[in-house]
């Protein structure tokens, strides 16, 4: 019983008052079979007029049953002997299910059976998330024991109850558990009914607690202080081509100054495609260097990390700066050299995959760690991180997704949050075009002339989700293709089964203009900066992310020449692809999109990967925008005026893992 019971996630007393009902069932009243009503299963009661085994396909058992009021086929695909027999014609019988018009008229399939003539239920009845073995009967039994045993006290003041028109805890809790047979099922069913509120508020409100915790412990622990003369910073803002944009100066000020806080930097860096966040990233890791620490960049793509290696090579190494690169495709003694240098201390920048520093890679004198182009930093990521070194290092991460401040508010409350909102100069918006698939040779040509006019172009292949190996014999057979379409032209091919150094050559061939068109899996989707390449060709578009898509189009439009985006797609288009392609299609603003994909996606899904760090939500949606923001100023609150409130809050909805969060 304990493993079925863990299996749900259930673990103590408390943890059996909070499993709460997926759904209910009314089986409170019988419906007359002409007026049952559609898509939710109902009581019926009936004398079976037709009975027998039949066969379609295989043995079913049927009858026909009437009420008066009409009648209802009824069927079972298994059924046991004993069945047959309950089920005999002239009998008057109970029948619980949904009513479905089918092919003979309406039918219930499946119900569960009852004796007629007795009082039908006086409550709602409550299904739960369960498992194999776990009948709702015994789970109910089992909920209903610990509702008699434990104490369901009242966590937070009467005075923010009110103010918030919330329910107390124990009559929302008892609520949803024993429903009124008068309880309005259509707020019970979308979870809008004040006792749903009031769970899903506490439950927000432990999340954003807890995140501030988090907040609070790490300002009051140490890390290194940096204090520089700039000289380093000085002499690379002098070497570059271009000047900062104000969002860029601006958050970089904000980065100096944790960095010299003497408490460490967990920030998030939130900008746009192409906004100019690697340059902001080479900053902050002189600050640590002059300083006389280290610091390591992590990308998620090998791709992406060789591409950063070379731009930081170039930006840093004239200024004296000792790199570091560790990838997995390095041979054996060259890695243990680059692992040795690390550990000395004789390299002061080291750069690779999230993968290889997940390893065991120690550092001589960590002082900051950059993280490229992650959406999946939780909570847990970072400590395993903060261990590593001697000295918490601080923490830089760049987000590949916006998301609009207010979210970020809430669903970052455990981080410090930097926005560049602003794009650098003399950027040409990309033209984004709609192509049907059936038009694909004018895009051909298009691509071609484009090449032969001394530019570059990807060419992405669809995402199929089902097969890895399908989506890469795609690619193969795509590049096949354009290798035979364009002799004239070097046509490139990258994807993720690729060996690590055979990928880098090929991105070094098309970064050097060699390779003209490169064919490409949705690896590329991140980071890649290529300023020559003018023209995005997507195919299947209809099948991607709105983020994903927005990720594509900016790997175009990085240098001055106008640039386009060309999105093939296969008609007819279901109603979700239409809205994304419609919303890629009318905005190139990055905040915009996501406030668009989270619309289309909903949030769980949106931000679903952060789940793993934070707690997780079972109960409210991260979505539900004005009670997170009730929740976020009621743990402001809280922290500032009733700490015992906030170790019972923290202790009923997050138990043991409650623990080192007191305060
Ligand atoms: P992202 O924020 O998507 O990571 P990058 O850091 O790759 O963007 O920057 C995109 C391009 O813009 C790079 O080629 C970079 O050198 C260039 N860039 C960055 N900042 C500026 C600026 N202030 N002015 C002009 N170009 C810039
Ligand atoms: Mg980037």
């Amino acid at each position: 019983m304990k493993d079925k019971l863990a299996r749900l996630g259930i673990h103590s007393l408390w943890d059996r008052v909070l499993h709460l009902p997926l759904r209910y069932e009314d089986e409170t009243h019988l419906y007359p079979i002409a007026d049952a009503p559609a898509g939710q299963s109902v009581l019926v009661e009936g004398e079976i007029i037709e009975s027998g085994v039949r066969f379609q396909g295989r043995r079913i058992l049927a009858c026909k049953i009437e009420d008066g009021s009409g009648s209802l086929e009824i069927r079972f695909m298994n059924f046991y002997p004993s069945q047959v027999k309950m089920l005999e014609k002239g009998k008057r019988m109970r029948f619980f299910g949904e009513v479905r018009a089918g092919f003979l008229g309406k039918e219930m399939i499946h119900p569960k059976v009852s004796r007629a003539g007795i009082e039908p239920n006086d409550a709602l009845t409550p299904v739960y998330p369960t498992t194999a073995g776990l009948t709702q009967k015994k789970l109910k039994m089992l909920i209903d024991e610990a509702l008699e045993s434990v104490a369901l006290s009242e966590t937070l003041p009467r005075t923010m109850l009110s103010r918030l028109s919330l329910p107390g805890f124990e009559e929302s809790i008892r609520f949803l558990h024993d429903p009124p047979p008068d309880a309005k099922r259509s707020e019970l069913d979308s979870r809008t009914h004040p006792a749903w509120t009031r769970i899903k508020f506490d439950e927000l409100l432990a999340q954003q607690l807890s995140m501030r915790l988090h907040y609070r412990n790490r300002k009051g622990r140490s890390a290194p202080v940096f204090r520089t003369q700039g000289k380093l910073v000085d002499a690379l803002l002098a070497s570059l081509p271009f000047e900062l944009t104000d969002a860029q100066k601006r958050v970089y000020g904000e980065i100096a100054r944790d960095l010299a806080s003497g408490n460490p930097m967990q920030r998030l860096l939130q900008g746009d495609v192409g906004s100019g966040k690697t340059i902001v990233a080479a900053l902050a890791s002189l600050l640590a260097i002059e300083a006389g620490f280290q610091a390591a960049v992590m990308a998620p793509t090998e791709i992406l990390a060789e591409q950063h290696f070379a731009k930081f090579s170039k930006w840093l190494e004239p200024l004296g700066v000792r790199t570091a690169w560790l990838s997995s495709s390095l041979k054996k003694k060259e890695k243990e050299a680059a692992l040795k240098k690390i550990e000395r201390g004789e390299a002061d920048l080291a750069i690779g995959t999230h993968a290889l520093f997940q390893e065991q890679v120690a550092f001589g004198k960590l002082g900051l760690a950059i993280v490229d182009e992650q959406h999946r930093f939780g909570v847990h990521q970072r400590l395993a991180l903060r261990q590593k070194g001697s000295n918490e290092p601080h923490q830089l991460m760049m987000s590949a997704t916006p998301i609009p401040r207010t979210l970020a508010m809430s669903y970052y409350a455990d981080l410090d949050v930097s926005m560049i909102d602003q794009l650098p100069p003399g950027r040409t918006p990309v033209v984004t075009k709609l192509v049907s698939n059936d038009r694909r040779e004018e895009v051909i040509l298009r691509v071609r002339s484009a090449c032969l006019e001394g530019s570059q172009a990807y060419w992405v292949c669809p995402l199929i989700e089902e097969s890895e190996s399908l989506q890469l014999q795609t690619a193969i057979d795509t590049h096949a293709r354009l290798v035979g379409d364009f002799p004239e032209i070097r046509v490139g091919l990258v994807h993720g089964r690729m060996p690590n150094g055979e990928k880098a050559a090929v991105m070094r061939e098309f970064q050097d203009g060699k390779i003209k068109l490169l064919v490409a899996t949705t690896v590329i989707e991140v980071g890649v900066d290529v300023a020559n390449a003018s023209v995005m060709v997507i195919e299947h578009a209809e099948r991607m992310g709105l983020s994903q898509l927005h990720q594509l189009r900016g790997r175009v439009g990085r240098g001055t020449s106008n640039s386009v985006c060309l999105l093939l797609y296969q008609a007819p288009l279901g109603r979700t692809a239409r809205e994304r392609l419609k919303a890629i299609f009318e905005t190139s603003d990055g905040f915009e999109i996501a406030r668009r994909d989270l619309a289309l996606r909903g949030p769980g899904e949106f931000l679903g990967a952060r789940q793993s760090g934070v707690p997780m939500l079972r109960f409210a949606d991260i979505g539900e925008d004005e009670l997170l923001a009730a929740a976020r100023k009621a743990a402001d609150e809280l922290l500032a005026s009733d700490r015992d409130a906030v170790n019972r809050h923290l202790e009923r909805w997050m138990g043991e893992k409650s623990e080192y969060l007191r305060v």
